[in-house]
């Protein structure tokens, strides 16, 4: 008896004449995901399978796989020969020693002489003589005992589902550029967008020597959090200490946070240009601080020419935000002390509700395009 596991994909079956290509990215992402371990993956009619691995890694493995989109379920299962003695054995194994439980069968080998109710029946009724503690309730049953019948003659067994991550294939949907900084909500942002399949690379701004090296590591760590969901990703890493500088001296300081803003927008998507990312996504939550107001979005955003802006926390609360991001894994990082640029030289009362007019006479003071090229040239690429 083989201990293997069994990954049941999500929405990948909708997509109908693509379903070859999202399958091979999908298996392409699994295999990513146990890069380093010892195993084999084989795809089996709508099902993949993990198997020839050491059975202590069995937790390991199911951890790293609970980080890749398009899983819906996954069952640590015994494999057997397609053989009711075989079966038996195995059920007895996966089975709790009291209860009320039910068989479920799923038989894909047509040609076995039972078919799947007739499995069930004979599979539990041989459980109900072997211990007199269960007992078989199809309604409301303590736990379920699967059976998967493949047609390759060999049959799992198994008595568990764990939830996967659910979504879809990262890969599949395209690239996007996330403005990640090292707060909670912006890498909430990037998992939810990998979650349904689009490619994440990063883009951080930083203030040194205002900002310190730990904030640098910090969003660093955040982006590794991120690539594990994300199958891999890029954090560009870009000066914003100049253009902050320049705004301080020569602009009303009630502005900082606004001005930044649209320059992180523009270089952000001079950015996404140049490395193929079909959209920019940010962390915005509607209302949550002062730049974050409708005007304040309205603002930022005007500066975007040619790409969307994906801000898919836009609806949340933030303790909503926060149990994402505690379930990605990435709170206890994100509440690390250091600072973020956008706190360097924060004015006690920033603008809420910018005009575009008032806006766009404070730029006049600067040259933007110097300060975004100038920008540009400092990025430092690190592959996670
Ligand atoms: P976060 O928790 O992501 O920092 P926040 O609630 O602190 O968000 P802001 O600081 O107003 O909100 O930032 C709004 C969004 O702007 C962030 O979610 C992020 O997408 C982007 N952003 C802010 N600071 C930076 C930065 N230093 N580098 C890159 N992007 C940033
Ligand atoms: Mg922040």
């Amino acid at each position: 008896m083989e201990k293997v596991i069994l990954i049941r994909y999500s929405e990948i079956h909708l997509k109908g004449k693509n379903r070859g290509y999202f399958e091979r990215v999908f298996g392409i992402n699994l295999e990513k995901s146990l890069k380093g371990i010892k195993h084999e993956i084989r795809r089996r009619s709508g099902r993949y399978l993990v198997e020839c691995f050491d059975e202590d890694q069995t937790d390991t493995i199911l951890q790293k796989l609970n980080k890749v989109f398009g899983i819906h379920s996954m069952s640590v299962a015994l494999k057997v020969a397609t053989d009711l003695d075989e079966i038996f054995a195995a059920a007895k194994e996966v089975c709790s020693q009291g209860g009320s439980f039910k068989v479920e069968t799923h038989r894909a080998d047509k040609t076995f002489k039972l078919n799947s109710m007739e499995i069930s029946a004979e599979i539990g009724g041989r459980l109900l003589q072997w211990n007199s503690k269960l007992k078989v309730d199809v309604h409301a049953p303590q736990f379920v005992i699967g059976i998967d019948v493949r047609e390759d003659g060999t049959t799992l067994v198994f008595n568990e589902f764990f939830k996967g991550a659910g979504g879809m294939p990262v890969g599949t949907a395209g690239k996007g550029l996330l403005l990640i900084s090292g707060g909670i909500d912006s890498p909430v942002a990037g998992h939810m967008i990998a979650k349904r399949g689009m490619n994440i690379e990063c883009l951080h701004f930083h203030s040194y020597p205002y900002t310190n090296l730990q904030a640098r590591d910090k969003v660093i760590e955040l982006a590794k959090v991120l690539s594990q969901y994300s199958c891999g990703t890029k954090l560009h890493i870009i000066s914003a200490t100049h253009i902050q500088e320049e705004i301080h001296k020569k602009c009303n300081g009630d502005y900082m946070v606004t001005l930044l803003r649209r320059f992180m927008m523009r270089i952000a998507e001079r950015l996404a240009l140049n490395v193929g990312a079909q959209c920019i996504i940010t962390g915005e939550s509607l209302g949550q601080v002062a730049s974050q107001t409708i005007e304040g979005i309205t603002s930022s955003n005007s500066v975007i020419k040619s790409l969307p802006v994906l801000r898919p926390l836009c609806g949340f609360d933030k303790d909503e935000i926060i149990e994402r991001s505690r379930a990605m894994g990435a709170f206890e990082i994100s509440i690390l002390p250091y600072e973020d640029c956008c706190t360097v030289f924060l004015p006690k009362h920033p603008v809420i509700k910018p005009t575009l007019e008032e806006v766009q006479k404070e730029e006049e003071k600067l040259d933007i395009e110097a300060l975004i090229s100038e920008a540009l040239k400092s990025r430092e690429t690190l592959t996670l």
